[in-house]
């Protein structure tokens, strides 16, 4: 419990409002105070200078004469007034039960005054302020007693403790709002995180579909829309993944389904004719030799899935192509199909050999199966700064609606066809990935005259630029 985001988030904001509190409760109280204590040593010091002038003109201190200067004094509602001589005898005291006159005192301040020196303290203790201040009077810079003042205020403390009261008031009606807020907060806080570990853990589980589903433009928000997208991209490698392993599956059991059918009528049939035995036989073989087709463009497909490629090396295209059309040539004419290339030197792209063979020959065997009795012309040459590899028949042509779904794996526009001519579907797909990987392009168009053109582009290889 103590671990969870809301209790973390709770204790900051209540300790961070502590600390406010706090400072609010300290500050202003003891800022106030020292205020006051200024202006009370002030004042005490203007009074006691007002009391010291009026004995000026003396010579010497006496009962009489003090109490006679002192009358004239305006009232200064001090608490307590004492004049002594110089040696600290009380000639003149304003408390009229308990009279000091006549006694020694020897408060600190009128020792300092005795002394020579003003001065002054204020304290504040038990609901009062309490001031002391003290001067000496002097006759021809001769010390001939002291004056002190003392003061009692419980006024100006009764207002601080107003202000007190006050500020505690307010604390407590602060703290009580921030509790609240902070406790609503934190909860609408975590209840977004909650959500979306609840959708975390959803996906986890294998529910691609699940999304979280939180409003809002904060980061969390934010958090949330790119799990969502990350989530889309994950169901939609899922589905390809299954609908690869279904598709792969489907295209294994064909011929293996064939290959069993086959071997059972050998097997099954009395009396079978060694004729029929050779071409049941025959039959197995072709099944057989498409399986391993098939298997062999899995493997290839998983390859380049995994990343793992072989280190590339500048490799010069025009002897892969003459390589690819020498071994074409027979089956072109086989099919009657006018197979002819034009292809410049100099094309040299960043790649494997076995890799720029395997795009050559899946568009050069897919252009001879798709169009019988017709011709497929190669081209190689460099175009603004790419090698580009075409290659035009003059078959069928794709469907527009297939166009940009052919170089999907197991695709193809007529199954029967594709299956009828030893096509595994995944050419395209292998070619498209070899390109990618390598930062090519292929694309397929139709030609206005009838027929498709594929178009492989390589970026050009450095010591191609300068060959
Ligand atoms: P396949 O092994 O079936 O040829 P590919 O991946 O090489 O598989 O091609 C996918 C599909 O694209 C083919 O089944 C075919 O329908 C279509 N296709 C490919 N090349 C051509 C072409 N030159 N002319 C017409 N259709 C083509």
């Amino acid at each position: 419990m103590w671990g969870s985001l809301q209790v973390k988030f709770g204790l900051s904001y209540i300790c961070i409002i502590a600390a406010v509190l706090l400072l609010l409760n300290t500050y202003p109280l003891l800022e106030s105070q020292n205020m006051v204590f200024h202006s009370k040593v002030a004042t005490m010091q203007s009074s006691v200078s007002v009391m010291v002038y009026s004995l000026s003109g003396l010579d010497r201190l006496n009962e009489e004469n003090v109490a006679a200067a002192m009358a004239v004094v305006e009232e200064t509602g001090l608490s307590r007034i004492l004049v002594t001589d110089e040696a600290g005898k009380v000639l003149y005291d304003t408390r009229e039960t308990g009279s000091a006159v006549g006694d020694y005192v020897f408060f600190s301040e009128i020792v300092q005054a005795l002394l020579g020196y003003d001065a002054s303290s204020c304290i504040y203790r038990n609901g009062a302020f309490r001031s002391r201040a003290s001067s000496p009077v002097l006759y021809r810079n001769q010390i001939i007693g002291a004056v002190y003042a003392y003061e009692y205020d419980t006024g100006q403390a009764e207002l601080l403790l107003g202000l007190q009261e006050n500020l505690l008031k307010l604390s407590a009606v602060i703290g009580g709002v921030v509790l609240v807020l902070s406790l609503f907060l934190s909860k609408a806080l975590t209840k977004k995180i909650g959500r979306l570990l609840t959708a975390i853990r959803q996906v986890r589980e294998g529910a691609y579909s699940h999304r979280a589903d939180i409003g809002g433009h904060d980061e969390i928000a934010q958090i949330a829309q790119e799990f969502n997208s990350l989530t889309d991209r994950l169901q939609t490698t899922e589905n390809a993944r299954r609908r690869f392993v279904s598709d792969a599956s489907h295209e294994l059991k064909t011929p293996l389904a064939a290959i069993r059918l086959l071997s059972d009528s050998i097997l099954q049939t009395d009396g079978i004719d060694p004729a029929t035995t050779r071409e049941f036989v025959a039959d197995i073989g072709r099944e057989a030799e498409r399986l391993s087709r098939i298997t062999e463009d899995l493997l290839r497909l998983t390859r380049l899935d995994s990343g793992v490629l072989d280190p590339p090396t500048e490799v010069e295209v025009l002897p892969v192509v003459e390589q690819v059309m020498r071994m074409m040539s027979l089956v072109a004419q086989e099919k009657g199909v006018d197979l002819t290339y034009d292809a410049a030197e100099g094309c040299v792209v960043q790649a494997t050999r076995d890799e720029i063979h395997q795009v050559v020959y899946n568009l050069v065997d897919n252009a001879v199966k798709y169009s019988a009795g017709g011709a497929v012309q190669v081209s190689l040459g460099i175009e603004d700064g790419q090698v580009a590899l075409r290659v035009a028949d003059n078959g069928p042509g794709i469907p527009e609606e297939d166009l940009s779904r052919i170089f999907e794996r197991f695709y193809r526009v007529d199954k029967a066809r594709s299956r009828a001519a030893g096509g595994t579907g995944l050419g395209l797909s292998i070619v498209s990935d070899t390109m990618r990987r390598r930062g090519g392009t292929v694309e397929a168009v139709n030609r206005p005259q009838g027929g498709a053109v594929f178009t492989a582009r390589w970026p050009q290889a450095k010591g191609g630029e300068t060959a």
